[in-house]
């Protein structure tokens, strides 16, 4: 199957596309009426806001709980992001479903232009990469923007000791920041990435109660496909060393460069031609290196066990709560009771 020519038809347009759908995405959020404050999750909340979430399973309104769980899932995903974050970490942290998708649905992720991004102090800080990638079959657009800023790119260009490619190598690894135009990136990603403080785009400080109010996962299909290529594709390399090249030339560091057109188009019909399954080795390194990397187990980022026994879950529906599940759990264990055990007991207590 060839790749969607829609993705990268009017190259040129992109800057101005993703631009304008950022515009549309801060007027909307803007616009939105209920958002869940940072105050309001410290406690400072009106009740009768009647602002729903969907911990527990069910929508629902909002309880003085609920924020102390939303407070403690933020306390956990803060620290666990503590340091930046890696390409690697990204998809390693990543939740299986997200991986899946990025393997089967998202075939081409090509870069498109670069620059530097200045600090506080006017100094070039990091190099801001933005990607094209195709959109997943049920889309409504052609194509989405994720951008990544490169944190080891201020010392690549800073120091002329290492080689361009070196230094390209490095900055692979190195920290990265990142943003995606999509839903699944907006409404259920972008919260963490900016307690984490890796958000490359608008920060975004309202909790997400409704769709991902445990904090799970950490990135879209689109921005998982982009790390893949960071972290095992040759065209990236090379575009990073250029720009890192133009980065040491030019008086201010900028690395301001475009992916050629011609370029661009022979990526991405490179990488649509790639196979979706079948044996691990195909003989395109960069592929296998890819694919290896969407395809290693996961360390997703849960704040809570991923299999829950099974009496447990039936805790978990006496509790009323994961709360009061977690603190009945905690309580069989010390009275050297299992889950199930547990259950018996309580259960027979109410005949
Ligand atoms: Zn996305």
């Amino acid at each position: 199957m060839a790749g969607d020519p829609r993705a990268i038809s009017r190259l040129s347009g992109s800057a101005a596309e993703a631009r304008s759908r950022a515009r549309e995405d801060s007027m909307e959020r803007q616009a939105a009426p209920n958002i869940l404050n940072p105050n309001e999750v410290s406690g400072d909340y009106d009740a009768s806001r009647m602002l729903m979430t969907t911990l527990g399973g069910e929508v629902r309104p909002i309880t003085a709980d609920d924020l102390a769980q939303f407070r403690h899932n933020a306390r956990v995903a803060g620290r666990r992001f503590k340091g930046g974050i890696t390409a690697r970490q990204v998809i390693d942290m990543s939740l299986s479903v997200d991986r899946d998708r990025a393997r089967r649905q998202i075939n081409m992720a090509v870069p498109s232009a670069a620059r530097g991004v200045r600090g506080s102090n006017r100094q070039v800080e990091s190099l801001e990469v933005r990607f094209i990638t195709n959109a997943g079959p049920d889309s409504d657009v052609h194509r989405h923007h994720v951008t990544v800023e490169f944190t080891g790119y201020q010392t690549a260009i800073a120091s002329g000791a290492e080689s361009v490619k070196r230094a390209a190598a490095r900055v692979r690894k190195e920290g990265v920041r990142f943003d995606c135009d999509c839903g699944r990136h907006r409404y259920w990603f972008r919260y963490i990435a900016t307690l984490g403080r890796y958000n490359a785009g608008r920060p975004e400080t309202g909790f997400p109660k409704i769709r991902n109010p445990k904090l799970n996962g950490v990135a879209c299909k689109h921005v998982l496909r982009v790390m893949s290529e960071i972290e095992g594709g040759s065209a990236v390399q090379s575009f990073l060393a250029r720009a890192i090249e133009k980065g040491r030339q030019s008086e201010d560091g900028s690395g301001h460069i475009r992916q050629r057109k011609k370029e661009a188009e022979r990526l991405a019909e490179k990488q649509a031609k790639r196979p979706k399954g079948g044996p691990a080795g195909t003989g395109d390194r960069d592929f296998d290196r890819s694919r290896r990397a969407l395809r290693k187990q996961s360390r997703a980022t849960t704040t809570k066990p991923k299999k829950v026994a099974n009496g447990s879950k039936r805790m978990q529906a006496l509790g009323g709560s994961d709360k009061a599940r977690d603190a009945l759990v905690a309580t069989a264990r010390e009275l050297g009771l299992t889950p199930e055990q547990a259950v018996a007991i309580l259960q027979g207590g109410k005949g």
